[in-house]
């Protein structure tokens, strides 16, 4: 544990808000500063552009990349070079197609090349991502590009009549209130953020009414989470016969895919439609629900390719080139998440001409069932610090104890090791055991599942 993060945990809750907020504001300064608001005017109608102007800014938007790519890193110069593809003259999307997809591993495994070398540092900020394999990425993110992503997110919200004051009951990964803490508060404050945000850590049947009496006092009218956090609350909130006693006008949910039934019961418990988008770390795709609750592609955002899955008609990977991240390029870069499109075209009342998606099957997590006895959900992203991972499974075959199947990289070290317990232990009640392995069996569509329960 740092120095930091202990001092955080010693404090009393009203020092942990303070924390909170002042952390809170540090970030909110560089995501939502001055530059936000004027790349968030230059974006929030773009999603309206007619279709022949979303294809010129699409393709100028690459070929700036492709040509920066070309002069500054030393990965795209070679494979230009080898392929004979003319970044200058780039006018034609089909043309990527003789170029080959990017796996997470290969930048992982070299990622200097990649680099734009005239980016200055000052720049750029440093990201950390995960995804459903567990294995981690560290990468620059240009500001701009943070800007940029942030603009398309909240364009998404204010679409659905979201805005940037609106308070929020926020069920984030983050672990905000200390794990071995057993009594309330089970929230924070986040004043710069507008956020009160709920430990989904301590949610259980015993704590469940402390939240709902939270988010009634303080009249919130919009909850965002992951769904099977916000469907695991409903479905206590049913036991418990608890009600909000004011409507809950925006259920927004991020992360994971949405299942039917978790959306069944937040429809019946909240009141209101769960809305979806889809996004990554990696600014290589982004999908918004609009307000006819249609999934379309963000088409300004970055050049999304659905790639059909072997003997499965209708299912797609997403692969995604980046426009916006000058520090790095992302040049038909591997998600692993799957969509399914619909049989043909859709045209959507609300006149986009984003291309509809009928299902973002990305990522599935599953809970595992801690000592208490109470479920908690197991996330790619506890491990996105852990670039030295190739691969982890967690299994679970009995009640409090869980083994983490981990492909170390050569360059994992015992220190990777003390970083991993201590991210377990800081998160879950469990007893676990740690076991190394060559490799992860995968599931028969090719896909690594996360979580494996044995539990009836
Ligand atoms: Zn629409």
């Amino acid at each position: 544990m740092s120095l930091s993060e202990l001092l955080y945990e010693l404090s009393p809750v009203f020092m942990q808000n303070f924390f909170c907020s002042l952390e809170g504001a540090k970030i909110y300064r560089r995501r939502f500063g001055e530059n936000f608001f004027a790349v968030f005017d230059e974006i929030k109608d773009r999603d309206r552009l007619p279709r022949e102007e979303m294809e010129k800014l699409k393709t100028a938007r690459m070929r700036t990349q492709l040509v920066a790519a070309y002069e500054n890193s030393e990965y795209y110069k070679n494979l230009f070079d080898r392929h004979a593809f003319d970044p200058y003259k780039f006018e034609d999307f089909e043309t990527l197609q003789s170029l080959p997809l990017l796996k997470k591993e290969a930048l992982q495994e070299n990622l200097l090349a990649f680099l734009n070398r005239h980016v200055s540092p000052a720049s750029y900020i440093t990201l950390h991502t995960s995804g459903t394999t567990g294995a981690g990425l560290v990468f620059p993110e240009s500001k701009r590009c943070e800007n940029e992503k942030w603009a398309v997110w909240w364009r998404y919200r204010t679409n659905l009549g979201i805005s940037l004051d609106t308070w929020c009951a926020n069920f984030g990964g983050k672990v905000i209130v200390p794990v071995k803490q057993s009594k309330p508060p089970y929230h924070r404050i986040i004043k710069p953020f507008r956020q009160v945000s709920f430990s989904m850590y301590h949610l259980g049947p015993d704590t469940v009414g402390e939240y709902v009496k939270v988010i009634n006092r303080k009249r919130l009218h919009w909850i965002h989470g992951f769904p099977s956090t916000l469907s695991y609350l409903a479905s206590l909130m049913q036991e418990k016969n608890l009600v909000f006693d004011h409507p809950i006008r925006w259920v927004t949910i991020g992360a994971e895919s949405l299942l039917p039934h978790q959306k069944k019961i937040i429809r019946e418990v909240f009141g209101t439609d769960p809305r979806q988008h889809y996004g990554l770390s990696e600014p290589v795709a982004n999908i918004s629900e609009c307000e006819h609750g249609s999934l379309h592609v963000d088409e300004d955002f970055a050049h999304v390719e659905f790639l059909p899955l072997e003997n499965e008609s209708g299912r797609y990977q997403i692969v995604g080139s980046s426009f916006a991240n000058d520090a790095l390029l992302f040049l038909r870069y591997c998600t692993n998440d799957i969509v399914t499109l619909p049989d043909k075209p859709e045209q959507c009342p609300c006149g986009r001409i984003g291309r509809v998606v009928r299902d973002i099957e990305g990522r599935k997590y599953d809970y595992i069932v801690q000592k208490d006895g109470s479920k908690i959900m197991i996330l790619g992203h506890i491990f996105r610090d852990m670039v030295n991972i190739r691969e982890v499974q967690v299994k679970q075959e009995k009640s409090g104890f869980v083994t983490f199947f981990v492909v170390p990289s050569e360059r994992y070290t015992e220190e990777d090791e003390a970083l991993l317990r201590h991210e377990i232990e800081m998160r879950f009640r469990i007893d676990y055991a740690i076991e190394y392995v060559d490799k992860i069996e995968k599931t028969e569509r090719g896909k690594l599942r996360l979580v494996i329960s044995e539990l009836a």
